[in-house]
């Protein structure tokens, strides 16, 4: 398998809670590489341009919301099949369906404030990481 770059953010719920040293060594102890990683807070144009693809969904307005209520820390993941690796360790969208031993299940408060995102594609994963990051912030 390839290897690839996935955009993580800890979202949050998660940063409120002090969760970033957690949430690091289980994507470290998976052998996912942090390349990257910068803690902001989003401004609400920021969140809707990067949620975009979400914009006919319902949960639309309250997830720009709820990631522009605290700072997120943003990071790019390296390692063999980064993207589908990483969203198994984050496990299903909502906790109390993820399996255990996720970062959802273990850490998760509700569908909404589930600690985590992950690009789920090459595509998406281009998009996001450019979104967030200059290449020259990116070292492997
Ligand atoms: P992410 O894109 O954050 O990695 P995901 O791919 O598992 O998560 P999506 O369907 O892309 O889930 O939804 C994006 C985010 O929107 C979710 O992570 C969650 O924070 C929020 N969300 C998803 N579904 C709902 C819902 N039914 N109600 C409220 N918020 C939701
Ligand atoms: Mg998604």
């Amino acid at each position: 398998m390839a290897v690839e770059r996935t955009l993580s953010i800890i979202k949050p719920d998660a940063t409120r809670r002090n969760l970033t040293g957690d949430i690091n060594t289980r994507f470290e102890k998976a052998g996912l590489r942090i390349v990257a990683q910068k803690r902001i807070r989003l401004t609400r144009a920021q969140a809707e341009g990067f949620y975009a693809v979400h914009k006919a969904r319902p949960f639309y307005g309250a997830l720009c919301d709820y990631m522009t209520s605290g700072p997120v820390v943003v990071q790019v993941l390296e390692g063999e099949g980064a993207i589908a690796r990483n969203r198994e360790i984050m496990g299903a969208t909502d906790p109390k369906k993820a399996a255990k031993g996720t970062i959802r299940a273990d850490l998760g408060e509700s569908i909404e404030a589930n600690c985590v995102h992950g690009s789920d594609a090459p595509e998406t994963a281009a998009f996001e990481i450019g979104y967030m990051f200059a290449g020259i912030e990116i070292t492997g």
